[in-house]
């Protein structure tokens, strides 16, 4: 992400509190907990074209990520993943569009002003829909991102959860980003407090060494991504050797390639990591990656199609 990220607009329909609306009739409060304390969780989720219509990519994963981080909130969410599923569905059989990125938010609405936010504050929740292009710039698609070493550390998983996308955890990963932008780079990495490596503001990170993939898992206080799952599942399939482990930033600085995954920067290469050039051109496992990242989530590769779900 950087200042060259296009503005996109929020769909005209979204689905608010078990209805679909027109978007411009949402009016949140000034006294919304979430938007004093960040008293919420969210997904990230998108769908694609497909040549049997628009299909979301692992929608039911998204879906459970959001209902075990509700309970971490002690967010009184009325529904299940199978119905936030079904209404998300709906929104995009609504709105009409091929291909974008889906926004659910559960969130303490409209209550007293105080940290108690259970104690008075309804549990509400929204899903909306918007366009998306390449999250880390169109132009870095093929050539890949700069990256730099943020001075933030990554919240440690003792201080919040951070399997959950908890929407105040995130004032880490802008801290970290907006660092990065201002020393001209794309994308932020961050470190944990012992100096291993956690992950990118908003994605997971990858690196090859001799043909062999390495990422990190939750005890390097991650979020565990859907797409570093989806990843790991392909190298198994492709034959590609993988090991999942903590590592640290000088290993990372002596890899072959690094690559970073998330469902907006879906698999994307790092072509720069603070000064030191990783390939990312064609033959790159990076690039390997992203490609059948493609295949499977436009629904031309066969064998993954329990991952998608048809809205027509
Ligand atoms: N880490 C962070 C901090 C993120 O925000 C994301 C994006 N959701 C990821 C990793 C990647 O997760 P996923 O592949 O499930 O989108």
């Amino acid at each position: 992400m950087s200042a060259k990220t296009p503005v996109s607009k929020v769909g005209k329909y979204a689905w608010y509190n078990g209805e679909i609306v027109e978007t411009s009739t949402i009016h949140l409060s000034p006294s919304t907990n979430v938007a004093h304390y960040g008293t919420g969780v969210f997904e990230g989720i998108r769908f694609y074209e497909t040549s049997k219509g628009p299909a979301v990519f692992r929608l039911m994963d998204h879906m459970k990520r959001l209902v075990r981080g509700s309970r971490f909130y002690s967010l009184d969410l009325k529904w299940t993943a199978e119905q936030l599923a079904s209404a998300t569905v709906a929104t995009i059989a609504k709105e009409g569009t091929v291909s974008g990125y889906i926004r659910p938010l559960v969130y303490f609405g409209d209550g007293p002003i105080h940290l108690r936010a259970k104690a008075g504050c309804p549990t509400d929740a929204f899903i909306v829909t918007r366009a998306i292009t390449a999250y880390l710039g169109e132009e870095n698609v093929d050539r890949g991102v700069r990256v730099t070493v943020t001075k933030w550390r990554k919240t440690h998983f003792t201080s919040v959860p951070t399997s959950a996308k908890g929407c105040g955890q995130y004032s880490n990963s802008v801290l970290a980003v907006h660092e990065a932008m201002e020393r001209g780079f794309d994308e932020a990495l961050l470190l944990n407090h012992n100096g291993t490596v956690a992950e990118g503001s908003g994605e997971n990170v990858f690196w090859v060494k001799n043909g062999k993939i390495i990422t990190n898992d939750a005890t390097s206080s991650i979020l565990p991504g859907i797409t570093r799952d989806t990843v790991l599942t392909l190298a198994k399939d492709l034959g590609i050797a993988s090991e999942v482990r903590a590592f640290t930033l000088p290993e990372l600085m002596d890899a072959d390639e690094m690559f970073l995954t998330g469902t907006a920067a879906e698999v994307t290469s790092v072509r720069e990591l603070d000064g030191r050039m990783f390939p990312t051109g064609e033959g790159t496992l990076g690039r390997i990656f992203a490609r059948r990242y493609q295949e499977v989530v436009h629904g031309r590769a066969p064998g993954y199609d329990h991952w998608l779900t048809y809205v027509r």
